[in-house]
This record gives C-alpha cells, sequence and structure tokens, in this order.
C-alpha cells in the first residue's frame, strides 16, 4: 500500500461541515459568522505517551481526544481537525483499527478529519484541532486560564487519578483487583473529552483548564495567569479517585495496601486525567449546577480562590497539608 491509497483508503471522507477536506494542497474551513477560531495541537509519541503495546483502536480514540479536551477547556465547539502521522510500516491491521477508534469519536462530537500529512518514520501522532468561538458584543466567549478572581469557587470535573493509577500498575508499582484495573485502564486509555460542560460553562466560568499534567501543577497555571491564589480540599481531592472509593471506605469492595499518601499523590498529581478544572463565581453555583446538569458531567467543588499568592492544601478540617506533589515537567 502507497502513501496515496493509504490516505484514501483510511482518511479521506467526505466533509459536511469544511468546504474542502482532503485532497487538494489546502482544505478549506468557514467559520460561522460572528466566531473565532480556537486551534490548538497536540503530539502522541510512542514510548513517551503510550506503549508499543496500546491497542490502536484506542490510540486513535485517545490522540483525538486529548485534543478535543482543549477543545473544551476553552468553551469551544469542535469543527474540524488535521492529522499529521508518522507511521514505521502500512500495515492495514494496524491502520484499520486506529482509523476506527479516531473517527469514531470524531464523529460523535461532529468534528471532520479535513487533511494532514503521512510519512515513514517513529510512531507518532500529531493532530490539530479547530473549533469555534462566539463573539458577543466584541468579546470573545473563550473560557481562559487567565479569568480567576479572588473568591470563584474552584471545581474539576468527573473523577481524577484512575489514569495514573492505571500506568502504576502497568509499570508494576502497584497491583489492583481485576474490575478496578478495568474501569482506571479505560481512563487511560479512552479519557472522556469534556466538551458538552466546556460549552455550557462559557458565560459562567472565569477560568479554566484541562488536567492533563496533573491537578494541582493545571491549577498553577490558571493561578499564575490570573494573579492569584488558592486552597485545595484534600477530602475532597481523594475522594475524586473512583478507585479510591472501590477499595477503601463504606463503599469499598476490595482491599488494596494502597496508603491515603499515595491516594492523594495520584488525585492531586496523576495527571491524563482530560477532566476541566475551573473557576466561577461563587454567586454562580445554581448555574454551574445546571451546566453540569445539561452536560450529564459531574462537577465537584475542590476548593476557592483567594487573594495570597500561592497554593495551600487543607484537610477535612481546614488545617494546613504540605504540598509535596509534583506535576508531570517532559524536561523537568
Ligand atoms: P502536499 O504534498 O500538498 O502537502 P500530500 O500529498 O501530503 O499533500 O497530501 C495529500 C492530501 O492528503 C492533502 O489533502 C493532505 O491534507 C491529505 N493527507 C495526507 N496525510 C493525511 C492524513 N494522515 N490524514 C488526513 N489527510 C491526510
Ligand atoms: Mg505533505
Amino acid at each position: 500500500m502507497g502513501e496515496f491509497d493509504l490516505i484514501e483508503r483510511y482518511f479521506k471522507r467526505p466533509v459536511n461541515r469544511a468546504v474542502l477536506g482532503v485532497g487538494d494542497d489546502c482544505a478549506l474551513l468557514q467559520p460561522s459568522p460572528g466566531t473565532q477560531l480556537a486551534i490548538s495541537c497536540d503530539m502522541l509519541v510512542e514510548g513517551r505517551h503510550f506503549l508499543s503495546t496500546t491497542d490502536p483502536f484506542k490510540l486513535g480514540h485517545k490522540a483525538l481526544a486529548v485534543n478535543l479536551s482543549d477543545l473544551a477547556a476553552c468553551g469551544a465547539r469542535p469543527l474540524a481537525f488535521t492529522l499529521a502521522l508518522a507511521l514505521p510500516r502500512a500495515i492495514d491491521s494496524w491502520l484499520a483499527p486506529f482509523s476506527q477508534g479516531l473517527l469514531a469519536l470524531a464523529d460523535a462530537h461532529g468534528c471532520e478529519l479535513i487533511g494532514g500529512d503521512t510519512t515513514q518514520g517513529p510512531l507518532n501522532i500529531c493532530i490539530t484541532v479547530f473549533g469555534e468561538v462566539p463573539v458577543v458584543k466584541g468579546r470573545s466567549q473563550a473560557l481562559l486560564r487567565s479569568g480567576a478572581q479572588v473568591g470563584d469557587d474552584l471545581y474539576v470535573s468527573g473523577t481524577v487519578g484512575d489514569a495514573r493509577l492505571a500506568l502504576e500498575v502497568f509499570r508494576g508499582t502497584v497491583s489492583l483487583p481485576a474490575p478496578v484495573f478495568d474501569a482506571a485502564r479505560l481512563r487511560l486509555e479512552q479519557p472522556t473529552p469534556r466538551v458538552a460542560l466546556g460549552l455550557a460553562l462559557r458565560g459562567i466560568a472565569t477560568a479554566a483548564i484541562d488536567v492533563s499534567d496533573g491537578l494541582l501543577g493545571d491549577l498553577g497555571h490558571i493561578l499564575k495567569q490570573s494573579g492569584v491564589g488558592a486552597t485545595v480540599d484534600t477530602e475532597v481531592a481523594i475522594n475524586l479517585i473512583a478507585s479510591y472509593a472501590e477499595c477503601t471506605g463504606a463503599r469499598g469492595q476490595f482491599n488494596t495496601e494502597i496508603k491515603a499518601e499515595q491516594w492523594l499523590g495520584w488525585a492531586l498529581a496523576g495527571g491524563d486525567d482530560y477532566e476541566l478544572l475551573f473557576t466561577a463565581p461563587a454567586a454562580a453555583r445554581t448555574l454551574v449546577a445546571a451546566a453540569a446538569d445539561i452536560s450529564q458531567t459531574p462537577v465537584t467543588r475542590i476548593g476557592h480562590i483567594g487573594l495570597e499568592h500561592g497554593l495551600r492544601l487543607v484537610d477535612g478540617d481546614g488545617q494546613y497539608v504540605p504540598n509535596t506533589y509534583s506535576s508531570f515537567d517532559h524536561f523537568a
């Protein structure tokens, strides 16, 4: 199979939303009147972001999911994406499930594949997504990292920490009962981009980011760019790990050797969660609850924004807890 057969077979599809898709020198995209384009690019490299044994269907899903998650964090509606793919070999048994996983998620979000580049080389998947955000009375409705205000509540969607837990099982540092591992593994391999929540939070959230490198590290970006500080409740955070509830406490069906500090570390700094971390005025709690409801996405209040710079962790009684959690940094 040659380069052009490969593109034709797996990546060329009719477009509805775009003006022109795969096949010419450029794709053509017409943003709706009164909107801005939101653009984001994310690369997945074998050995760094995924293991060579990762199921290609799941990899196709994840490659697009992490990009849609960035659109979600901006409150942008997905439109289209491009795919730059370096492949060691053109093998149908890999390309077929990879493109199925990728395009199934694309279809679910009405996000069209409009172009890309294909080359031989070590497996590397680079996607650029395009979304749109309305401009109302000259003001962009995009959710930014820089808008958090003193007194705002701090929220996170869904669950965090389970993806990291699954990674630790793959690394052999912990073991888990099979049903708990299966659920955690799904979070690592097939994350759910919170697109509907991002859209519902436009005009309500003051700042947002998606959690990819770890909750506290990504929170740090909001704090820095907004020029504020925050307090995070560790008791709430530890309960955000789905596996924790399965393994401990009243609902615990399984016993594990894992210590509380380790659970908390995964919740606060695990990474690969692709949940939305956002701030909203305390007066907007009902609106946040309605946004969660309409997008069918659970959200949890985990702290608040304060004037004093930096990050403070507290326990359930409001006592300070030392912050020893560091997030992922490719070059650290
Ligand atoms: P050019 O040489 O002009 O850059 P290419 O020969 O690389 O064009 O690609 C031909 C067409 O196929 C272009 O429309 C390009 O966007 C598209 N394309 C190439 N690789 C991919 C891919 N992996 N996924 C989707 N479209 C692709
Ligand atoms: Mg090219």
